[in-house]
């Protein structure tokens, strides 16, 4: 009997000497590692040396990003079918929140819809790893892009993150890459960058602003390093089991314009029996989750409801053997 989990970090075949050497050093906090990391984070988006700052996790960088913005009072657009993260990081930047439904059938939000609200500030999620088409949105609106799902994704020849004023992203354990827990905040700007530093810059300052410790230590920053190296494979490889997965036949969620270059964060089904198919597969050995429940989402809009209902996530990660990627395969195929 397998015993396949939705998603498992790709951890147990590393090489942890970087790490240990860290930790023998005796520099363990924000130093020369994460320096290090924010550079080749720079490198790989594309953008110059310093246009990086690694964080704690993905809401604290969409928190810097909301405060580099000056968000307080000012209207934020998220989508509704998102997780909680966004909600929590415009209320602790005390932005007005307004919930934009998302496109039928479809994770991410709806373009239109946020045009005719027209916010000051919109958090652009690209859900499951697929690019939204950036150049839609109104130009007056201030875009941050929440790369959270979808680093090494491109829109338009450039990489997600570099399009919109700011781009975050996660290094939560489900993401990507991991650092454990950790994230980063980007931009073109090195004005908006420089006021994020300066805000995580907290110890030894000689004025009476409020700031606050965001920053990543340079334990998780080793790994951090050791996870872009290999980011690329990692993609490679996502995009090979999905691949497998469609030759299946079975309705995937997959990007509706040609513009953009997806990673496959997530391989979401369309199915309208999501709970009776995820106990098959459980009694089958492979676990699979539903990516949204209604119960989670922002705000009940009608699009992001229907999807909640509609979608099951199925395993794709590196650390998948080829047997289970063939097991899951030959599982799904008998099931559906
Ligand atoms: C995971 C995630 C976040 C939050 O990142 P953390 O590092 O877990 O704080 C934000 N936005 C999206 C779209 C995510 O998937």
């Amino acid at each position: 009997m397998q015993n396949i989990s939705h998603n498992k970090p790709f951890l147990a075949d590393i090489d942890c000497s970087d790490i240990v050497n860290v930790i023998k050093s005796g520099f363990v906090s924000y130093g020369e590692q994460s320096k290090c990391f924010e550079n080749e984070l720079c490198k790989f988006l594309g953008l110059p040396e310093g246009h990086a700052v690694v964080t704690t996790s993905g809401s604290s960088a969409l928190y810097l990003a909301l405060n580099a913005l000056n968000a307080e009072g000012k209207t934020v657009a998220v989508p509704s079918y998102v997780c909680s993260s966004l909600r929590n990081a415009v209320s602790f930047a005390k932005g007005k929140i307004k919930y934009i439904d998302i496109e039928h059938n479809y994770p991410n939000i709806n373009i239109n819809e946020l045009n005719k609200i027209k916010p000051d500030i919109a958090i652009i999620p690209h859900m499951f790893g697929i690019p939204v088409d950036l150049d839609k949105i109104n130009k007056e609106i201030t875009v941050i892009e929440d790369c959270a799902q979808s680093i090494g994704g491109g829109y338009k020849g450039t990489m997600v993150g570099t399009y919109g004023t700011i781009g975050i992203f996660s290094f939560y354990a489900t993401k990507l890459m991991t650092t454990g827990e950790g994230g980063a905040i980007v931009s073109k700007s090195k004005e908006i960058i420089n006021k994020v530093r300066d805000f995580i810059d907290f110890d030894c300052r000689y004025d009476n602003k409020i700031r606050f410790n965001f920053h990543m230590s340079d334990i998780n920053a080793a790994l951090g390093r050791l996870q872009l190296k290999l980011l690329p494979e990692f993609i490679k490889r996502r995009e090979k089991i999905f691949n497998i997965y469609k030759t299946t036949g079975l309705t995937f969620i997959e990007p509706n314009i040609s513009t953009v270059k997806p990673v496959r964060y997530r391989v979401v089904l369309k199915t309208n029996k999501q709970n009776e198919l995820k106990k098959l597969l459980l009694q089958k050995g492979i676990s699979s989750i539903i990516p949204i429940e209604e119960g989670e989402l922002l705000y009940p809009s009608s699009n992001a409801v229907k999807l909640a209902n509609n979608s099951l996530s199925i395993p794709c990660y590196p650390a998948l053997t080829d047997e289970q990627v063939m097991y899951i395969k030959e599982k799904l195929e008998e099931i559906c």
